[in-house]
């Protein structure tokens, strides 16, 4: 009788979810929610996350970046979210995250191209992270000329730059460059 009489001085102080739809508190950290179409193969989604729920992989036999998220994994602690450059991973207010049986429903795969060096031929990084990148140059307002030698540059991978580096330097867009 004391509890009721609580509950009638205080009022309800539960929710009926899953009755009614529960109502999310702002900044609350649901399931990352992934956009393909934004991602440009960065990594550093991957290399942020503590508990190896975001995996980025090289398929080289298919000259492919493989991303992964398995959201059985995740810890919401939402520094994916944070370091991601694009917006492509952001946390949503989802909750339900439960599946039924089969497990392989917690993850979201997405492939995107990579890029062969222009010199050895090997892949190296994301065509999309190359695109990204001179786009930014872009609007920076680079001149299309220096944009041309800078993307010579960009297609040439770690290895082959440390090898060529004093070409490129004497170039000018290894380092820097004229605008
Ligand atoms: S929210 Fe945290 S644990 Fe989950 S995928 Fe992002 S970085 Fe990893
Ligand atoms: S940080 Fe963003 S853009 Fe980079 S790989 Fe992760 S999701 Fe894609």
């Amino acid at each position: 009788m004391k509890l009721f009489d609580m509950t009638k001085k205080y009022g309800q102080a539960t929710y009926a979810y899953p009755f009614e739809p529960y109502e999310i508190v702002e900044g609350y950290r649901g399931k990352p929610s992934y956009t393909y179409e934004k991602c440009i193969g960065c990594t550093a989604c991957a290399n942020a996350c503590p508990s190896n729920a975001i995996n980025v992989k090289m398929n080289e036999s298919k000259d492919k970046l493989v991303w992964e998220f398995n959201c059985g994994r995740c810890i919401f602690c939402g520094r994916c979210d944070e370091v991601c450059p694009t917006g492509a991973v952001v946390l949503s207010d989802q909750f339900e995250n439960a599946v039924k049986f089969d497990k392989e429903n917690l993850k979201e795969r997405g492939e995107m191209d990579l890029q062969k060096c222009e010199i050895c031929d090997r892949v190296f990084t994301t065509k999309r992270l190359i695109a990204y990148d001179l786009q930014r140059l872009r609007k920076a307002g680079w001149s299309e000329e220096y944009l041309a030698q800078k993307t010579k540059f960009m297609k040439t991978c770690p290895d082959c730059k440390r090898e060529h580096s004093v070409e490129y330097v004497s170039n000018g867009f290894g380092v820097g460059g004229e605008k």
